[in-house]
């Protein structure tokens, strides 16, 4: 058996419910960053046209439905 003062057991439990807490919320906040890539992948707007779509393919460079157009997924620094 563990002998534990009553003061022992209080910050044990006050420390093990504060981890409970911390990895409770760093895990949500993980699944809430995937969820918005996940959702920025799929959203793109045409660099020519302008065109906003949805694109669910694995393609890597989707092609507009509008102009034809292959289009980045995601933020992109390419200027042409
Ligand atoms: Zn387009």
């Amino acid at each position: 058996m563990i002998n534990l003062t009553l003061e022992q057991f209080s910050l044990y439990a006050v420390i093990l419910s504060c981890a409970v807490i911390f990895l409770g919320g760093t895990i949500r906040r993980l699944r809430h960053r995937q969820l918005r890539r996940s959702r920025r992948r799929k959203f793109i707007r045409c660099r020519i046209c302008g065109l906003a779509y949805t694109d669910y393919s694995a393609a890597r460079d989707p092609e507009c439905p509008h102009c034809g157009r292959l289009n980045d997924r995601g933020r992109t620094r390419r200027l042409g």
